[in-house]
């Protein structure tokens, strides 16, 4: 059965340029209630440690810099058929690919700074998700 979680980061491209109020609120209407956020600053080994997946990929040590070099929010999200649902929201990883009206096609401007993160499994949303909040911290 599809959770009801997944996990999503506003990128530093995304919270520089002060679209977070604008991607929340397409976040919220799209039907996603926020259970938990935060505004922090990845260090880049922690940087590494998220995408670590991708180690082997040659654009990753470019994003673990692109991802620590400034605040970013870190979310929980709560829906029904979350991760997918949220897929769709976002739109393909290159915002040239991405549907029209996706948040990554409104506001990401590369492959790289491409707005926002959304977890790609159940699994993976359980585990990003605890990777930036304890359980104490999610109290709604
Ligand atoms: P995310 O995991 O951030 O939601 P995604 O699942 O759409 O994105 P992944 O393949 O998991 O895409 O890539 C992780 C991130 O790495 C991308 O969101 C993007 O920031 C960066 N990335 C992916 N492919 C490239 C590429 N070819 N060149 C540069 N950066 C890339
Ligand atoms: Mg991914």
């Amino acid at each position: 059965m599809a959770g009801k979680r997944t996990f999503t980061m506003i990128k530093p491209d995304a919270f520089e340029a002060g679209h977070s109020g604008a991607i929340l609120k397409m976040i919220e209407e799209a039907g996603f209630k926020v259970v938990a956020m935060k505004a922090t600053i990845l260090s880049r080994e922690l940087a590494g440690k998220f995408y670590e997946v991708h180690k082997e990929r040659p654009f990753y040590q470019d994003l673990c810099a692109y991802m620590s070099s400034g605040p970013i929010f870190a979310a929980i999200l709560e829906k029904d058929n979350a991760v997918d649902d949220f897929r769709k929201l976002i739109g393909a990883t290159n915002p040239a690919d991405a549907a029209e009206g996706t948040i990554r096609k409104l506001f990401a401007t590369s492959i790289e700074a491409n707005a926002v993160h959304g977890s790609d499994s159940d699994e993976n949303a359980s585990i990003e998700g605890n990777f930036f909040f304890s359980q104490f911290e999610r109290v709604v």
